[in-house]
């Protein structure tokens, strides 16, 4: 899994300077322990960041790893799929890292309903350019659920606009975090 954060980052890092865009408005969808956050805290181009997590601990483990920022960043303690009544405009970047908070009870854990509705509002927010990454974790039976679903749910969303990637490891026996990159427009397809 450390793996695939690293080639989620790379993937974020390269569209965000190939795209030039700067005062980006970013979105981490499950904060967790912070680490995607300091990700995205550390690119120069994003100025906001709107964090969710349904658990405190999850935002304090987050605001603890961040400390002082320049950014402005919003740590919300709801379900992502209320992101509309916190994020009124256009989103340039959202990360949705799924599943469960490691070292933290496994029974609170993203679920596909909201998952899906969380997905379809951040593509319906998505500027021009903009980019959502989802990944999924097919190794155990609730994240094998997810990953599925959110699979059928982008496989089946036929917009001219939208790239649709999926990334996966190949070189290896069991099944491994996917990664799906949906981006809006930038491409021509
Ligand atoms: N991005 C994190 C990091 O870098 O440490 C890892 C995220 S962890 C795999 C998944 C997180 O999603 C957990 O902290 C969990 O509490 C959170 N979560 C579960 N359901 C959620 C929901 N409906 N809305 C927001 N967060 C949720």
């Amino acid at each position: 899994s450390r793996n695939m954060t690293k080639n989620v980052h790379f993937f974020i890092e390269s569209h965000l300077s190939q795209w030039g865009k700067e005062n980006l408005i970013a979105m981490d969808g499950t904060l967790g322990n912070g680490y995607d956050l300091e990700f995205l805290n550390n690119q120069k181009a994003i100025s906001t960041i709107y964090g969710f997590d349904i658990q405190a601990q999850a935002l304090e483990n987050s605001k603890t790893r961040i400390g002082e920022t320049e950014k402005c960043i919003y740590y919300i303690q709801d379900s992502h799929h209320h992101l509309e009544c916190y994020i009124e405009g256009e989103i340039d970047l959202a990360l949705f890292n799924l599943g469960y908070l490691p070292g933290a009870d496994k029974s609170i854990v993203t679920r596909v309903d909201t998952t899906l509705e969380a997905i379809e509002k951040t593509i319906g927010k998505l500027s021009n350019g903009g980019m959502m990454v989802v990944m999924t974790y097919p190794g155990h039976e609730e994240g094998s659920k997810e990953h599925e679903a959110v699979k059928d749910y982008l496989s089946g969303l036929h917009k001219k606009n939208l790239s649709i990637l999926q990334l996966n490891v190949n070189n290896v026996i069991k099944p491994c975090p996917n990664c799906f990159l949906i981006i809006n427009q930038l491409y021509k397809i």
